[in-house]
């Protein structure tokens, strides 16, 4: 009997277990103290009414021997297959009903991928980034190559012909930098996949973010796109489905490698693996893209929008270098003072009473950084920037 011993390479995940460990200790000792945390990356408003509808009639349905459902199609039903097809044809990208794959979410779908993927790939994952990439391929006994995302390359990495990979994370708008690739950057990782034969895993998790219409939601924008990339896509962020679960993944058909369509690879890997996701979370999942669904939802992703604004004025105020804020729900920040971290960390949390993310925690280029996040209360985020700019210009 033999264990899978890559998982004691990984290293021990002290993150957000030591944020909480930091806070708990901090309150026990100052029990008058108001925190206010900015620093977990999930979303706080509920469920909007046109999905809790929805997932109210599902119930219903499966209480009628007419209406009830049993195991469904592993890759999702038809209703929300269209649904996301719709919405990707908004934002000009046409996708077959067979390229489209539903999930219990992103997490799942990324850290699963692997499974179709030979052990020797190549594997380039950019630093700082969403921790999941890098701990997956480790589980799995690969190589990582990391690229330098930096505040010198407003950290976008973009393609090096020097460096060989064959499987290449891009996680665009970026957790937990906030960054967001132009479609000249994208084209120039498209065009590289092309010509390397590499597969690109596109984290599109954050997409709902992107304000502004010239910047690509989807890696499918981007000519060349359909036979180099998987895309990977979330109810989290843009309908608050953290709880509630549900994602999916996007594999053209034009995706083939050693003659093999992907596509038909994940198939096989899904209808082997995973029995679906649940007839109810896809009803409220459909209904986030109904009329009333978007606009419901546009309003609380603007909520969250406006904190993201709150905090980047601050930030501007106080001359202090951030990214993100605009297309997306993280402000990333350079600590001031040429502050560690985990020192800035300590800062706020004792003198401000506010909680952020160490940017140390999401790889080496993030030492020195700190991330914030517009996922909070209105009015706490209102209060936790007063108390920063109080902290910081004294
Ligand atoms: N991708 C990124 C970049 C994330 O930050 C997260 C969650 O925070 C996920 C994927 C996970 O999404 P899901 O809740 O669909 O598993």
């Amino acid at each position: 009997m033999e264990i899978n011993r890559h998982y004691l390479e990984l290293q021990d995940s002290y993150l957000f277990s030591t944020i909480g460990k930091k806070v708990n200790e901090y309150q026990k000792a100052h029990p008058e103290a108001n925190i206010i945390r900015l620093g977990i990356g999930d979303v706080t408003l509920p469920l909007c009414r046109e999905v809790i509808t929805a997932l109210h009639g599902a119930v219903e349905e499966m209480g009628v021997k007419e209406t009830f459902r049993g195991y469904g199609p592993e890759q999702g039903y038809d209703f929300l297959n269209d649904a996301i097809r719709g919405y990707y044809g908004e934002h000009g990208v046409k996708l077959e009903a067979n390229e489209i794959f539903v999930s219990d979410g992103a997490k799942s779908d990324l850290g699963n991928i692997l499974d179709i993927f030979g052990q020797d790939n190549r594997v380039l994952i950019p630093d700082p980034v969403y921790p999941v990439y890098v701990d997956t391929n480790i589980m799995a006994g690969r190589k990582v190559l990391f690229m330098d995302a930096t505040a010198e390359n407003g950290f976008l990495p973009l393609p090096d012909r020097n460096i060989k990979a064959d499987l290449i994370y891009i996680c665009s708008p970026n957790n937990p930098t906030g960054a967001v690739y132009n479609r000249q950057q994208l084209k120039e990782w498209v065009d590289y996949a092309n010509e390397q034969n590499a597969v690109i895993l596109f984290d599109a998790a954050y997409e709902c973010f992107i304000q502004d219409p010239g910047l690509p939601r989807s890696i499918f924008e981007i000519e060349g796109a359909r036979t180099c990339a998987i895309e990977f896509c979330s109810f989290s962020k843009i309908a608050g489905f953290t709880g509630t679960r549900c994602g999916y993944t996007v594999i053209p058909s034009e995706l083939v490698r050693d003659g093999t369509p992907l596509q038909k690879l994940w198939l096989r890997r899904q209808t082997t693996k995973f029995n679906g996701t649940s007839y109810i979370v896809q009803r409220g999942a459909a209904a986030v893209f109904t009329q009333e669904g978007q606009r419901q939802i546009r309003e609380n992703l603007g909520y969250y929008m406006e904190n993201a604004r709150t905090i980047a004025a601050a930030m501007e105020e106080m001359g202090i270098w951030f990214t993100g804020g605009k297309h997306s729900p993280y402000i990333w920040l350079k600590c001031p003072n040429g502050m560690k971290s985990w020192d800035f960390f300590d800062l706020l949390l004792e003198k401000a009473n506010v909680v952020g993310t160490p940017g140390a925690g999401f790889g080496k280029n993030g030492e020195g950084f700190f991330r914030l996040t517009a996922f909070g209360d209105k009015q706490n985020t209102a209060e936790a920037v007063e108390r920063i700019k109080k902290l910081l210009t004294k």
